[in-house]
């Protein structure tokens, strides 16, 4: 059976795709957005929330970052939602005379780009983390890092996007995606309905690559699980979000990398600590690459706790209500793809966001309507698009 033809559809329906879909809906585009299971099944169901900028080196994430958090400030209007935005500020916690000369170059690189990040010292950071432990010799401070609530964000996005026209079929696994004749793409799912449209777009997420092979396509996006634990409801400990400079440190300086604890090394641990909107604390994370299994692990769990309990030993009594894993959709470079596939007219890429697809959801939503309704993107985004270079390969060439 064939139905109506859309302008585009839209498959995945995590906050990449249903940020797509709702600003093409903007665009007075027919959108359908085809969910193989619910609404946020994928990472943007299962991850933290944050709008992080001052862990991101000068370029175009950052840029982008920027786009977004001014987007967000908004959104819960625009959406005439509550997106629970909140803007606690962030702190990177830093331990050693090595781990700051390395946060200090950092930091200055960031200020030379325009982002209002500090060096606090070891007074300051007591007085606005009176319960951090002493072993902290300073931090860095951004006033800007902020945060939302992913499923607020998402059902924003529908109940919008619905009010404009968007439709979104869940429980439809894609499982085939052709050409027809006419120059329109079909689309399959699993029950046999089939569905056309003039553009494709593969939101997938993780997944990406299963729905590239349906268009013989291979793109290096792989599933990267955090775990992370959830505390009971507290008073807050201090005034702004915390992570530790151990993991950043590591990622800028190969020779910091090697002197890890190893277990930490293995499981990509860097410690998130952030408060939600209701006062739980998310404990995170890790960085594992294991399939698709996107389990909690005694030995994940037990070593971010551990690490939250280094920085903050009053947690020693706080209960741990919930754990979760998600997979973070992780391309090579760190970068997302976004655009169309050279030598596909009409089939396009939205994923890869890894650990920033919160924090980049309505900024990706908005460029992604630009490029497909033939926009100048307001971006310069071509370093994203899914090329040959970044390894995108069709199978057939
Ligand atoms: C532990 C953790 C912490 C994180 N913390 C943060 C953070 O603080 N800030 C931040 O910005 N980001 C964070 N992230 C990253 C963020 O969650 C992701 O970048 C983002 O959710 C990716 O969104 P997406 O829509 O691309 O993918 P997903 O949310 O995974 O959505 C993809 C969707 O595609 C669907 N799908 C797959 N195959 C098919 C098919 N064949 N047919 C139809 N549908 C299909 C899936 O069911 C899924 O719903 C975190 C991630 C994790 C795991």
């Amino acid at each position: 059976m064939m139905n109506k033809v859309r302008d585009v559809i839209v498959i995945g329906a995590g906050i990449i795709g249903l940020a797509t879909a709702y600003y093409l809906s903007r665009e007075n585009k027919r959108v359908l957005v085809l969910e193989k299971e619910e609404i946020g099944a994928g990472a943007s169901g299962a991850c933290d929330d944050m709008i992080l900028l001052q862990s991101k080196k000068p370029g175009i994430l950052l840029e982008m970052a920027l786009e977004s958090l001014n987007m967000y400030k908004n959104l819960s209007d625009e959406l005439e939602t509550d997106l629970e935005f909140q803007n606690l500020g962030g702190m990177i916690l830093i331990e050693t005379e090595e781990q700051l000369s390395i946060m200090e170059e950092f930091v200055a690189s960031q200020n030379k780009h325009g982002l209002d990040v500090e060096i606090l010292d070891k007074e300051t950071v007591i007085k606005k983390q009176p319960f951090v432990s002493r072993r902290v010799i300073a931090s860095t401070y951004s006033s800007i890092d902020s945060q939302v609530n992913p499923f607020r964000v998402m059902q924003g996005f529908i109940k919008k996007g619905q009010e404009l026209g968007m439709e979104i079929r869940k429980h439809l696994p894609v499982k085939r995606i052709s050409m027809t004749k006419t120059g329109l793409w079909e689309v399959e799912t699993d029950n046999g309905e089939k569905f056309s449209s003039k553009a494709v777009v593969n939101a997938a997420g993780a997944w990406a690559p299963e729905i590239c092979k349906l268009v013989e396509m291979d793109i290096p996006i792989r599933p990267k699980r955090g775990q992370i634990a959830i505390t009971e409801q507290i008073p807050p400990l201090g005034e702004t979000n915390i992570w530790d400079a151990e993991y950043i440190v590591a990622k800028l300086n190969p020779f910091m990398a090697k002197r890890r604890k190893k277990i930490l090394a293995e499981l990509g641990i860097g410690l998130s600590f952030t408060r939600t909107h209701d006062g739980n604390y998310f404990i995170g994370g890790t960085r594992e690459f294991v399939g698709y299994d996107k389990g909690t692990t005694i030995e994940g769990i037990s070593n971010i706790v551990t690490q939250a309990l280094r920085y903050f030993p009053i947690l020693k009594n706080v209960s741990i209500i919930r754990t979760f894993g998600g997979l973070r959709p992780a391309s090579l470079d760190g970068k997302p793809f976004l655009g169309e596939i050279e030598g596909l007219n009409g089939f396009f890429v939205a994923a890869g966001h890894e650990g920033d697809g919160i924090a980049l959801a309505p900024v990706t939503g908005k460029l992604m309507a630009q490029l497909i309704t033939g926009q100048k993107p307001f971006l310069s985004i071509e370093e994203l698009a899914p090329t040959k270079s970044r390894g995108v390969v069709m199978r057939k060439n």
